[in-house]
C-alpha cells in the first residue's frame, strides 16, 4: 500500500488547533486506500485516506478529520465496541458522536458529519449511551455518509477490514499496544495539563472526562488486596517448608531400605485482631468480618485465633465463623493490649490480620516472626499513613 503525504499541511494545522494531541499526531501513518470511502483509522494509528475524498476538503475539514480519526483510538473505541450488540456502522456514528460533541472540531469538520442534534440527542453523551438511544429508537442513516458518520475503520469498530496493513506484530508499520499505551496516557496527561493552563476552553467535557478516567489510578477492591497480601505471606509461609522423617519423600525408590524425609509445607496460623472500641461500628464489622474470613481461607489457608480488643482483650479463642464473634467492648482504644495477648500464644500466628480504624497506639516493632496485615475501616478511620510502616495497610472505603 502506497504511503500517503498529503496530510502535512492538515497535520500542522491540527497541531496548532489541538497542541494537546502532539504526541499522537506525530506518530500517526498515512496510506493511499481507495477501498475506504472516506478516511479510516485502524487501533496501530494507520490512517487510510480515500484521496479522491481528501481533495474535496478545505485544509480546516482535513486538519479536522485526522484530530477526529485519532480520537477513536484515544478513546478506545475499538475495544470499548467489543460486545456491543449494534451494527457496525450504527456504532460507528454514535461513536462518531461522542468525538463530534466539541464546540473546536464541530466549527471545523465537514457540515454533515455526525453530530448528537441531527438525531434528536442531547450532547455529551457517552458512545455507549447514544448506541442505547439509538436501539430504543433507531434514526434513519444517512444516504451519502461523510468523515466522521459510520465509516471509520476498525479503531473505531473494532473489527478488521479487508485492506488493513499486517499488525506490527506481523512486521507491518505502525504502533503495537505498548506504544499506543505510551501515546494515549501522554496524550491525557497533556490534555489535563492544557485544561490547568487554559481552563477547558472549547474541548469537549466528555474528551477531559476520559483523559481523567485513563490517568486515574486503577480501582482494586479492598478484597483483592487482602487476598493479595495474605496470599503473599502465606506464601513466604509455605517456602520456609522442611523435611522430616515424620513424612515419606514422595520420590522414595521402591524397594530402597533407606527411608527418605520428606518435604512438610507448613500451613500458616492466621489470627484475627478487632477492634471494637466505640469508634468502631458494629454493623460495618459484621458485615466485614465474614467476607474478610473468606478472603483469608481461600488465599492463606488455615484460621487460628480471634481477639476482640477495645482497651482491654474481651476474647480470644479459636473461632470457625467470624459470624458468632461476640463483638463486645465499645470502649476506648489500646491495640497494644491485643498485640500483647496474641505474643503469648503458642504457635504464635504466621499472619495477623487487624481490623480497626486506626485510632490506637502500635507496639513499636512487629511480633517476631507475624507478618501484619491492618484492614482499615469504620466512619472515623485514620489516614493509612498513620499506620506503622511494618503493616501492610488495606484501606476498605465506608460504603
Ligand atoms: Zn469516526
Amino acid at each position: 500500500m502506497k504511503r500517503f503525504n498529503g496530510f502535512r499541511k492538515a497535520r500542522l494545522v491540527s497541531m496548532d488547533k489541538f497542541p494537546f494531541f502532539r504526541t499522537m499526531l506525530a506518530r500517526l501513518q498515512f496510506f493511499e486506500c481507495h477501498q475506504v470511502k472516506t478516511v479510516a483509522i485502524d487501533k496501530h494509528s494507520r490512517v487510510y485516506v480515500n484521496v479522491v475524498f481528501w481533495e474535496t476538503l478545505t485544509l480546516e475539514e482535513q486538519a479536522a478529520v485526522i484530530v477526529h480519526e485519532l480520537q477513536h483510538v484515544f478513546r478506545k473505541h475499538f475495544a470499548r465496541a467489543l460486545g456491543l450488540s449494534l451494527d457496525k456502522t450504527a456504532m460507528n456514528i454514535c461513536m462518531d458522536c461522542e468525538i463530534n460533541d466539541s464546540p473546536m472540531l464541530r466549527k471545523m469538520l465537514p457540515k454533515n458529519g455526525a453530530f448528537p442534534g441531527n438525531y434528536g440527542w442531547d450532547a455529551g453523551l457517552m458512545f455507549e449511551e447514544y448506541a442505547q438511544l439509538w436501539r430504543k429508537n433507531p434514526p434513519q442513516e444517512p444516504e451519502d455518509p461523510q468523515v466522521g458518520s459510520g465509516d471509520c475503520g476498525s479503531g473505531a469498530t473494532g473489527q478488521p477490514e479487508d485492506y488493513e496493513l499486517p499488525s506490527p506484530a506481523d512486521g507491518g508499520p505502525g504502533l503495537d499496544e505498548t506504544q499506543t499505551e505510551i501515546s494515549i496516557t501522554q496524550t491525557a496527561k497533556d490534555i489535563q495539563q492544557h485544561v490547568q493552563e487554559h481552563g477547558r476552553g472549547r474541548i469537549s467535557a466528555s474528551l477531559v472526562e476520559h483523559a481523567k478516567a485513563i490517568l486515574a489510578p486503577p480501582k482494586i477492591s479492598w478484597q483483592s488486596q487482602l487476598r493479595a497480601f495474605a496470599r503473599n505471606a502465606a506464601e513466604r509461609v509455605r517456602g520456609q517448608g522442611d523435611y522430616s522423617y515424620s513424612q515419606r519423600s514422595r520420590f522414595q525408590p521402591m524397594g530402597c531400605g533407606v527411608v527418605y524425609p520428606g518435604g512438610i509445607t507448613p500451613i500458616p496460623e492466621v489470627s484475627i485482631l478487632v477492634d471494637t472500641s466505640a469508634s468502631m461500628g458494629t454493623s460495618d464489622l459484621e458485615k466485614l468480618l465474614p467476607e474478610a474470613q473468606e478472603c483469608l481461607r481461600v488465599s492463606a489457608g488455615s484460621s487460628g485465633k480471634v481477639c476482640i480488643c477495645d482497651t482491654k482483650v474481651h476474647s480470644l479463642k479459636t473461632i470457625t465463623n467470624v459470624r458468632d464473634i461476640p463483638l463486645v467492648g465499645r470502649g476506648g482504644t489500646d491495640l497494644r493490649v491485643g498485640f500483647e495477648a496474641i505474643s503469648k500464644l503458642r504457635p504464635r500466628p504466621d499472619i495477623l490480620v487487624v481490623f480497626t480504624d486506626g485510632g490506637t497506639s502500635w507496639p513499636k516493632e512487629a511480633l517476631r516472626g507475624t507478618r501484619t496485615i491492618v484492614a482499615l475501616c469504620g466512619r472515623w478511620k485514620e489516614s493509612p499513613d498513620s499506620v506503622p510502616s511494618w503493616c501492610k495497610v488495606v484501606d476498605i472505603p465506608n460504603n
